[in-house]
């Protein structure tokens, strides 16, 4: 059963959440595992990526490639899973990695599931675990025929380096005509400090109990003492407080930090299931019937604008 991980890039660096989902698909003990990284100047990313697990590296360097647009990746890998006869094609979740994924599951009229937690054997072939009715149940999801292919949920493992490297393999494919027709006008990128919230080990989150968006120097400042960084629930994502990009839940990013410190959050199911996987959670709320004190780890029941200025000195008072 050999498994093809396509391996997003942000500039020089490989995505964390695909590296974990290469190195979930090596722990299976399922067959070869191969991983797949295109684009423009990517050779160095490639060694990185031969140490989480995959046999093979597959190198797909063009220049046309240079700009993350999802067609001619969808070309590069229907390519090599034709030539090399994968059964299966992993993803981590991203806007660019969904867009190649469905693209290849037409391309190939192969079988997709999305939102995946979890993977396994089983069925003489895989059954993957995915979200379903709200999150409120988790449902057992699989594919009728190969390739098979599955786009995992941001947050969903964690990457493991293994000792022994995975060879390289240097590609050329061809890029179909229709596929090279899109043009990237122009990419931004958004002003961040601090670690991005899918990769920090603390996350400190402010809800709509901050009353005001000003207030929201409160969570920032906790984050800073603590190192972690800032997010945020839809409502006041919605309401223009934070960027979307710090948004955690259902219509936002999954997160599993060491510790996320809840800030006048009532902890809706639509927010619960995108950081319930986080190893503490500690929560502060003036409502003790709020639901977060339901599934969180510690609480504090009191008034946040009291709280967090104290915490954040004291965290400040123990460093110094
Ligand atoms: C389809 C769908 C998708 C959604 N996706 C998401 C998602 O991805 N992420 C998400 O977060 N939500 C999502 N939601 C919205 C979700 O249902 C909730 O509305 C939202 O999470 C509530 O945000 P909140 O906790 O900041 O605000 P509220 O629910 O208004 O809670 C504010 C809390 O602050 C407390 N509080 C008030 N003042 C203070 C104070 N001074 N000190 C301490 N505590 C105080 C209150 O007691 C209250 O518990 C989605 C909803 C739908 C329908």
């Amino acid at each position: 059963m050999s498994i093809l991980v396509f391996l997003e890039h942000h500039g020089d660096e490989l995505q964390k959440s695909s590296l974990a989902v290469l190195s979930k698909a090596a722990g299976l003990g399922a067959g070869e595992v191969a991983g797949v990284v295109v684009g423009s100047g990517i050779e160095g990313l490639a060694g990185q990526a031969g140490t989480y697990g995959a046999a093979t590296v597959y190198v797909v360097e063009d220049a046309r490639l240079e700009a993350p647009l999802p067609q001619p990746r969808v070309d590069a890998i229907a390519q090599l899973v034709a030539d090399k006869g994968f059964e299966t094609v992993l993803f981590a979740q991203s806007i660019l990695s969904a867009d190649i994924a469905s693209g290849l599951a037409a391309r190939l009229e192969a079988g997709l599931n999305w939102q995946l937690t979890d993977l396994a054997t089983g069925d003489g072939g895989f059954v993957g675990k995915q979200s379903a009715l709200g999150d409120s149940v988790i449902v057992d999801v699989g594919w009728r025929s190969t390739p098979r292919i599955g786009l995992f949920r941001a947050g969903a493992f964690d990457p493991v380096e293994h000792a022994a490297a995975g060879t390289l393999e240097r590609l050329d494919v061809q890029l179909q005509e229709h596929s090279l027709a899109a043009e990237m006008v122009e990419q931004a990128h958004a002003e961040e400090s601090g670690p991005s919230i899918e990769d920090a080990n603390v996350i400190v989150a402010g809800g709509r109990g901050l009353g005001e968006p000003e207030r929201f120097a409160l969570v920032e400042e906790l984050a800073k003492a603590l190192g972690g960084a800032v997010a945020a629930t839809r409502a006041v994502v919605d309401a223009g407080w934070y960027p979307y990009s710090a948004q955690v839940g259902q219509t936002g990013k999954s997160v599993s930090p060491a510790l996320y410190v809840a800030c006048g959050i009532s902890g809706a199911i639509q927010h619960k299931v995108g950081m319930q996987s986080s190893k503490t959670i500690v929560a502060i709320n003036k409502d003790s019937n709020a639901p977060i004190f339901e599934f969180a780890d510690f609480g504090v029941v009191g008034d946040l604008h009291q709280i967090l200025p104290k915490l954040t000195a004291a965290l400040q008072a123990r460093k110094s």
